[in-house]
């Protein structure tokens, strides 16, 4: 079938929020509108039609990144949606972080009474590393407290983006009725709160006119609220143009000498600036009063991209690194990036693929290149909120799930055998707390590993480690709740009967001092012997400032590989470990081939430390000299003589133990203040700043997380109910030397029990 929709057509875009800040709400009813869901769900029955999984009812939040599929006509033109679910919970930002990867553009919503909110930040961050297009729509006018000019503020102050109202909201809280439209020149208002509302166009000089105001109190009791009048009004849009034609040369010129732009032109000024980052328009309206959404659906189209508005996806050739481009063409190889997994009742497993370049057909052979197998493509379909269609060809820029694939998992790159390319995989960040499941019988062990591989293939972002001496499974990730969920599934869909620990912080280990030493491993006793022998040396990483590891430049490593062995000697950095291998061995004191068992044998023995058996990280290994034998000596020889000599190293090195640091916000009514501000410092915080809004007040602190456990209730039952608050992870940091004492004796109690 050839295709359908133009490329210029599609949109990929995402919408993502602060927990609660509406986005399930919204993404409920642009689906509503754009015509695909029959019966709506409102989250509060926990019905959404976003919502996959049994888990996510139950606790009314978004957590897979279901893509799905939607219409929408503009301008005489028929457009296709396609909506990348993002979650707004913080412990799943990788979700964030992947959807992120395979949009063109996004929505942010915001909160109108609290404006920027913490999650919003960590969020905007990642969309500004990956480059993606936004506009913003500030939800819940009709709230109390709504302010439409303190959230444009925030955008500004905490976000350091350039937003520019295409709105102004007409009213707010209950006489919020709609909105002035700059760019058209008109307003826009709802004529009922109920799905599918009607909503009228006026003229401008209708609400000057007072005897029109007598006919229409909804309209005249908004402009009132809001503080609109014909002078503010100009006041108001003049420096919405000016600011939008500041932003873009091409119409700087006309504006400044005719001091007037066409709607047309405005929109195409003002498209040009977001696709270039360099502003974010701003809307306005009340997703649960269905106000706000058709225009939002416009600006959708109007000002995010299309596929082929993005710069080609980048990527690298399997076998020589050498970087490659693809181009969002239909006669460009075929080249993919799955980006979701999930289990699906019917069809066994769903892999959401985005179609870079290139076409792909039903019922044929592709190439997984990253794991270098070739896969069968069962069918293909597209996901719509309430059926699914089956296509027989993906085009280029297309979203939609693949069945059939066996081994492929999230991240990997798809494409045309003859023209290989690994596109960048996915980053995934730390986990910061674990918790400890035992399986009640062999059989639930097995199915326990069973399981564990399942799930990692659909969530890569959690770790397990099976903890040799006891046989425990410890499972590591980015929050309780995403443990959680991990542990529900396990239980639910695998049956896997275990006694499941209480969620424990996921402390780090590293160096404070430069230490040197030796690992001799000598078995020389009858037949063939054993015979490894290393000196080397450990120094702290400066690495442990940096938390995202793909800020640090290769300059930057050869700089600390300079300083620390003083030498031009050979390196390797490991991300993952977050540690720097030095070989500085000349004239063959060890072979060659014994270098890489020596830098194993150390990766092995960081993951269990010498304070507490906890990870090790940011440490620079340098391996100085040595010695071998010509019968004896073997890899595992130089492997355990490496982990034993940077065991000895690391003890004689003043090593430490961190904890993980969560930025946390509290919004707390006024009496309540003092109290909560004492619990935070009873908890080792750090109140950082404190801010009021209307009648609330924001406390913002850095605590560590093994004091949060079970702040949710705690802080509900210090206020009756009445404050709220948000944490997300920030930094490691080492641990107060009183509280590493208990955390010491807990462990090595635990090991020797
Ligand atoms: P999400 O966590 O961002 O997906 O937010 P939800 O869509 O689940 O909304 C969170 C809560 O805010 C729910 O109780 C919604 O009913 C409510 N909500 C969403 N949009 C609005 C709005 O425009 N006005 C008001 N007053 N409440 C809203």
């Amino acid at each position: 079938m050839p295709r359908q929709v133009s490329i210029e057509l599609l949109r990929n875009i995402g919408i993502m929020a602060h927990i609660d800040a509406g986005k399930t709400t919204s993404t409920e009813r642009i689906l509503y509108y754009t015509g695909v869901t029959y019966k709506l769900g409102e989250v509060d029955e926990g019905t959404a039609v976003m919502d996959w999984m049994e888990q996510e009812r139950e606790r009314g939040i978004t957590i897979t990144a279901a893509a799905t599929t939607a219409s929408w006509k503009r301008l005489g033109q028929d457009y296709r949606v396609n909506i990348i679910d993002t979650p707004g919970h913080v412990d799943f930002t990788v979700e964030v972080e992947r959807s992120l990867r395979v949009l063109d553009g996004a929505v942010g919503i915001f909160d109108a009474v609290a404006g920027v909110q913490p999650q919003t930040e960590t969020v905007w961050r990642q969309a500004d590393k990956y480059r993606v297009p936004r506009i913003a729509f500030v939800n819940k006018m009709d709230r109390v407290g709504a302010d439409f000019d303190h959230a444009v503020r925030t955008m500004r102050t905490r976000l350091h983006a350039h937003p520019v109202p295409l709105q102004y909201p007409i009213g707010k809280e209950n006489s919020f009725v709609g909105v002035i439209d700059f760019i058209e020149e008109r307003a826009i208002i709802w004529l009922e709160e109920t799905l599918g509302a009607k909503y009228e166009y006026i003229e401008l000089d209708k609400l000057w006119d007072e005897a029109f105001l007598k006919t229409r109190p909804d309209i005249a009791n908004g402009l009132k609220a809001s503080a609109i009048d014909k002078d503010f009004y100009i006041e108001h849009r003049e420096k919405v143009v000016s600011y939008i034609a500041e932003h873009d040369e091409s119409v700087l010129a006309k504006y400044i000498e005719q001091h007037a732009l066409t709607p047309e032109e405005l929109r195409a000024s003002i498209r040009r600036s977001t696709l270039a980052l360099k502003l974010v328009p701003v809307l306005v309206g009340s997703s649960l009063k269905n106000k706000g959404l058709q225009p939002l659906l416009d600006a959708i189209i109007d000002y995010l991209p299309s596929p082929a508005d993005v710069p080609p996806v980048e990527g690298v050739a399997p076998d020589d690194s050498e970087p490659l481009l693809r181009r969002a063409a239909d006669d460009q190889p075929f080249a993919a990036l799955a980006f979701k997994i999930q289990s699906d009742p019917y069809v066994g497993s769903l892999t959401y693929v985005r179609v870079y370049s290139g076409e792909l057909h039903a019922g044929t052979n592709i190439f997984n290149s990253t794991r270098e197998n070739r896969e069968r493509v069962g069918r293909l379909l597209r996901m719509h909120a309430n059926k699914r269609e089956e296509i027989d060809t993906l085009y280029a820029g297309d979203i939609a799930a693949v069945v059939g694939l066996k081994n492929t998992t999230t991240g990997d790159t798809l494409c045309d055998e003859d023209h290989p390319i690994v596109l960048e995989p996915i980053e995934f960040p730390t986990p910061v707390i674990s918790v400890a499941i035992e399986p009640k019988t062999k059989a639930d062990q097995d199915k326990l590993g069973a399981a564990m591989a399942k799930l990692a293939q659909e969530d890569p972002t959690f770790r397990v480690h099976v903890d040799p001496d006891t046989g425990q499974t410890l499972i590591s990730g980015m929050g309780e709740l995403h443990l959680e969920i991990i542990v529900d599934r396990m239980m639910r869909e695998f049956g896997v009967e275990a006694n499941v620990g209480r969620p424990q912080v996921a402390y780090r280990e590293t160096i404070r001092r430069e230490a040197a030493a030796e690992g001799r491993y000598v078995r020389q006793t009858g037949g063939r012997g054993q015979y490894g022998h290393v000196k080397l040396e450990v120094h702290p990483l400066p690495t442990a400032d940096h938390e995202d590891m793909h800020e640090i430049s290769t300059d930057q490593l050869e700089a600390w590989v300079k300083r620390i062995a003083n030498s031009r000697a050979k390196w390797q950095f490991d991300k993952d470990r977050r540690m720097l291998f030095i070989n500085k061995i000349v004239g063959g004191a060890i072979p060659q081939e014994f270098i890489s068992p020596i830098h194993a044998g150390i990766a092995e023995a960081m993951e269990t430390g010498v304070v507490a058996g906890y990870e090790m990280v940011d440490i620079a290994v340098v391996l100085t000299d040595g010695s071998y034998h010509e019968v004896d000596s073997s890899e595992i020889a130089f492997k355990i003589a490496g982990s034993m000599g940077f065991r000895t190293a690391c003890q004689k090195a003043d090593a430490r133990l961190l904890e993980p640091l969560m930025r946390v916000e509290v919004v707390v009514p006024e009496e309540y203040m003092g109290d909560v501000i004492g619990d935070l410092n009873s908890r080792r915080g750090h109140i950082q700043g404190m801010e009021s809004r209307a009648g609330s007040q924001i406390i913002r602190a850095q605590v560590p997380l093994a004091e949060m456990f079970g702040y949710a209730t705690e802080l509900r039952s210090r206020t009756q109910g009445r404050a709220s608050f948000s944490m997300h992870f920030s930094h490691y940091e080492e641990v107060p030397a009183q509280v590493a004492e208990e955390i010491i004796a807990r462990a090595t109690g635990r090991a020797a029990r």
